[in-house]
């Protein structure tokens, strides 16, 4: 058996792509590896800079007492795992998003991976965008419904999808990111609200996984910012990336919770989240909202990146946020070139295959709210010669 798994592992490592982790030590947003440089940190999600700001931490701890401390909740949510914070974080989500409902997961990948399966039936059909993450693959997979992709953001070929296939469905579930994860850019839904309100079997599924914290006037993601928060019928923002959290939520009618409640196993049959955490993030929230500084920052320094990157990268790439890919290519040469950046003093890591198409590993840019536009500079200077 030894030998079976070596192999494959060697046809990982010689199409470049061999993976190991690494422990790295967090100061702010700077990053010390094994060997003592220490780096801005590019990579991670915190894009608000609220993972990396202590004096929240102090705020939050400091209304805490050992009997609010709970580190775990000892059930699932249907027993005894309900404490009255979710209740009261998922109001404060439904206020917020002026809907009828919210309803928090353990994980984004627990909601992408439970709600497609329990929301569509033999006779559904998924439609989404060739592009989408890991997650939502995966509760494609689990679902009983057939499954079309469409070319990225080519609303064209959606479209006719939708018209050949409409008549003969109970749902369609359109399914995109609102801020694709690894091009940084975003889909139209004005065009997709358009799609919905000319065929009535069709609902909208949208991951603002990188857009919550980061986009709209409160921070509640793409839908918000584009004022069409009403037509979405199943909107998931997650709490691990701008939160500095864990979990995950959808915005819904009363009656899709209640569906959920009853039919999801990734929400039945799971661990409930600690409260302590699901406290931080209800914290968090009311935080983001008036982050409105902390948004108009980052969008500034990420024009700075995106303009003359996307020049770089040509056609097919058109980062209008926060992440910008600089594409390479091939595995090797990501590789190397997150090396030389790296070399400059900024963590940036190669995202390879099977993460992103074949042809196109790349250097992922993450920035954050605390990066400077001296930061920002100082990388253009060494990526762009
Ligand atoms: C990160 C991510 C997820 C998964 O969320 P987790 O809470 O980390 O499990 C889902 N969808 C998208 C688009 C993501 O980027």
């Amino acid at each position: 058996m030894k030998s079976f798994f070596q192999n494959r592992l060697s046809a990982v490592a010689e199409k470049g792509n061999y993976r190991t982790l690494s422990t790295l030590r967090h100061t702010g947003n700077k990053i010390e590896t094994s060997d003592g440089q220490v780096l801005l940190n590019l990579s991670s999600n915190d894009y608000l800079g609220i993972a990396s700001d202590f004096s929240l931490r102090e705020t939050f701890l400091s209304g805490l007492t050992a009997d609010r401390f709970l580190p775990g909740s000892s059930s699932s949510r249907l027993l005894t795992g309900n404490f009255d914070i979710y209740d009261r974080l998922e109001a404060r989500l439904a206020e917020l998003y002026k809907s009828e409902a919210a309803l928090v997961f353990s994980s984004g990948y627990h909601a992408n991976t439970g709600l497609l399966p329990a929301v569509t039936t033999r006779n559904s059909l998924i439609v989404a965008d060739k592009l989408v993450h890991a997650s939502l693959i995966d509760g494609i997979r689990l679902s009983p419904a057939r499954c079309i992709r469409y070319r990225h953001n080519d609303y064209d070929q959606l479209e006719e999808i939708v018209a050949k296939e409409h008549a003969r469905c109970d749902v369609i579930v359109i399914v995109t990111e609102s801020l694709f994860s690894m091009d940084g850019d975003e889909a139209d839904l004005i065009r997709l609200t358009a799609i919905k309100r000319r065929y009535p079997q069709v609902l909208l599924y949208i991951d603002e996984a990188h857009a919550v914290g980061v986009r709209g006037a409160q921070g509640l993601g793409c839908c918000e910012e584009a004022g069409l928060l009403p037509e979405i019928d199943f909107l998931i923002g997650t709490f691990g990336k701008a939160f500095a959290s864990t979990g995950a939520y959808v915005i819904c009618t009363q009656t899709v919770r209640e569906y959920l409640v009853n039919t999801m196993r990734t929400l039945i049959f799971t661990t409930a989240l600690p409260p302590v955490n699901l406290e931080w993030t209800l914290f968090v929230l009311n935080k983001i909202v008036t982050m409105t500084d902390r948004r108009a920052h980052l969008q500034r320094i990420s024009r700075m990146l995106y303009e003359p990157l996307n020049r770089l990268n040509g056609e097919s790439f058109r980062s209008s946020s926060h992440i910008v890919p600089c594409i390479a290519g091939a595995s090797e040469r990501a590789t190397r070139l997150a090396k030389e950046v790296q070399k400059a003093g900024f963590y940036v890591l190669p995202i390879r295959p099977p993460t992103v198409p074949e042809g196109t590993a790349r250097l992922r840019i993450s920035l954050t709210a605390d990066c400077t536009a001296d930061d920002v500079e100082k990388l253009l200077s060494v990526i762009v010669k």
